[in-house]
């Protein structure tokens, strides 16, 4: 399979760390998607930290950011992905956005619901994580694509990626004296790419 796309990601940035598009445009890019991050908030950090500094971005502004790729016939895009939205007009402006999109490209993919049950048996690890919820909903958008027809194929593929890349970030803290449970961690993304590129599958999905 090699079937990819155009992403419109409209995620936070933060200078330090990756989360929000810092943890979902990389991986996208590995597996051959264009992606074009628009940026919600900038923050010095992820708001995990004990404080953080930057900015946020009001629905106008993301509106603004619309209508300069619009005129410009700019604004066909296969996927939307959304994430962190710092305030609440920016997050009304988002539903202006899909409708946008959707009049651009009707087959713009937004939401997917499971038609299928099944379920990945991982184990817990003894540690906390930031941008893990981005990455995931980056390697899941970025797979499903690529086997339509195969929800657990994707599944496991994505959950492959994320576990290689959970134990590294794991590995590597403890291989400089770190506790990984005295605070969470920042993932190892980019010492992690062959795991997004060519994941091994170590985790089975299971019908139920
Ligand atoms: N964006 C920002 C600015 C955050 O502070 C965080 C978490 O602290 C996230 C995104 C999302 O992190 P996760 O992917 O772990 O849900």
């Amino acid at each position: 399979p090699s079937e990819t796309g155009r992403v419109l990601s409209i995620q936070s940035h933060t200078v330090q760390g990756y989360v929000g598009n810092k943890a979902a445009v990389f991986p996208l890019q590995l597996l051959g998607y264009d992606v074009d991050p628009i940026n919600s908030v900038q923050f010095s950090n992820h708001t995990g930290y004990p404080t953080f500094k930057g900015q946020v971005l009001n629905g106008q502004q993301l509106w603004d950011l619309i209508e300069g790729l619009e005129a410009n016939d700019l604004l066909y895009y296969t996927h939307l992905l959304t994430g962190y939205i710092g305030s609440v007009s920016f997050l009304d402006t988002i539903l202006k956005v899909i409708d946008k999109l959707r009049s651009v490209n009707p087959k713009l993919v937004y939401e997917d619901q499971p038609p299928q049950q099944f379920k990945i048996v991982i184990p817990k690890i003894p540690a906390y994580f930031t941008g893990t919820g981005d990455l995931t909903t980056a390697l899941l958008l970025g797979w499903s694509n690529k086997y339509p027809d195969d929800l657990d194929r994707a599944s496991e593929l994505a959950v492959s990626s994320l576990q290689a890349l959970l134990h590294r970030t794991v590995n590597d803290y403890k291989s400089v004296g770190f506790d990984p449970q005295s605070s969470s961690l920042e993932i190892r993304l980019i010492q992690s790419k062959d795991d997004i590129c060519n994941p091994q599958v170590n985790y089975k999905a299971e019908k139920y």
